[in-house]
């Protein structure tokens, strides 16, 4: 529920809008997430809010933490069984976490864990948010950063996403900076554009993973839908309306998307664009694909970067625990089928 929407609530069953404050202050600075430990409201008012609001955080039913870097990887049960996973991870000595926005996801894409493992459902704001308080409350962690790159393709839940931000950005929620919010998507570009008119000024990562439509349309099927071109020139609107710098995700795939040509047509393709690119080779553990070799990871990038195109590689974290998209969630069905 928004700010505003609470206050309304409460002033309707006769509560002053400064206990809205109260509350929420409970629930996203102290993670009470019972209304009878909010020891400052009366039991008039603890009742009363216990028979007409509930606050619901995902159960955690795993949690695996990474010896490499201490990267933590959730997997949570939700209500009606279902299972989602986020990501605590440490970005430049920032704790930052990954989110979920569908359980599964639709697009399939032929190198994800989560795209393999089929589409369920959408999640509602209320279950984007709640996975950062049950990081917050069970990491003791403060997070600073929120990147939309877990399980789904958020701009394919565009309206629960866009509400699930508005709420964490709020002063009188989490407080989150929109500089700190990061949204990857597959790249769709009409909710691309629709996403630029809400003038919200986070940043967007755009996962390209290739350079011409006849790779690209091999791993992601909706490219046969929407081409490069249009993503890209979607992304430029977006960029030109938040001169925000964008980012570009690129895995790597051996002898797939690794060539020399492959890196200058990226660098062509991006040309006059402000942007930086991941280069992430591709994590194999439940695929066919395999990293190039690094020489070659090494190569694509100084291509790019001798083109004008800012690129760094990004190694996986968390490497030890499967801390990428999907793959806990993947491991859990498996395990569950065996
Ligand atoms: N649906 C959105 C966000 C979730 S996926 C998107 O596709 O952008 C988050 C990132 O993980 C994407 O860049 C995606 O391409 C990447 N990813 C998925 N499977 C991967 C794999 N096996 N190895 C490396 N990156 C992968
Ligand atoms: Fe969905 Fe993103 Fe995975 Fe593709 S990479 S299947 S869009 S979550």
């Amino acid at each position: 529920m928004t700010y505003e929407k609470f206050v309304q609530k409460i002033q309707e069953l006769g509560l002053e809008k400064y206990r809205a404050d109260q509350i929420l202050d409970w629930i996203y600075k102290k993670h009470v997430f019972v209304f009878e430990q909010m020891t400052n409201l009366s039991k008039q008012h603890r009742s009363l809010l216990r028979e007409n609001f509930c606050i619901q955080i995902p159960k955690i039913v795993s949690k695996r933490v990474s010896s490499i870097d201490k990267t933590t990887k959730y997997l949570y049960e939700l209500p009606d069984g279902n299972t989602i996973e986020s990501v605590l991870l440490f970005h430049e000595g920032y704790a930052t976490a990954c989110i979920s926005t569908q359980i599964g996801c639709p697009v399939k894409c032929s190198f994800c864990a989560t795209g393999q493992s089929g589409f369920v459902r959408n999640l509602d704001a209320g279950e984007i948010v709640s996975q950062i308080l049950a990081i917050e409350k069970d990491s003791k962690q403060t997070i600073r950063n929120i990147v939309y790159m877990g399980m789904g393709e958020p701009l394919l839940n565009y309206d629960n996403v866009i509400k699930s931000i508005k709420i964490l950005i709020d002063k009188k929620t989490k407080n989150i900076g929109i500089r700190r919010v990061t949204l990857s998507t597959v790249g769709i570009p009409e909710m691309i554009l629709k996403l630029s008119e809400e003038r919200l000024d986070l940043n967007l990562a755009i996962s390209l993973h290739a350079s011409t439509n006849e790779k690209r349309d091999q791993i992601i099927p909706i490219n046969r839908k929407y081409s490069i071109q249009e993503i890209i020139n979607a992304a430029k609107n977006y960029q030109e309306r938040s001169d925000r710098r964008l980012t570009i995700e690129y895995i790597l795939i051996k002898e797939f998307n690794d060539f020399d040509e492959d890196a200058r047509r990226l660098a062509k393709l991006l040309n006059g664009l402000k942007v930086f690119v991941n280069l992430i080779p591709v994590n194999s553990t439940f695929s066919n694909f395999e990293k190039p070799a690094k020489w070659k990871i090494n190569r694509f990038k100084e291509i790019l970067i001798n083109s004008g195109i800012e690129a760094e590689i990004r190694y996986e974290k968390g490497a030890d625990i499967e801390a990428a998209c999907g793959q806990l969630r993947i491991r859990n069905l498996l395990s569950k089928q065996l």
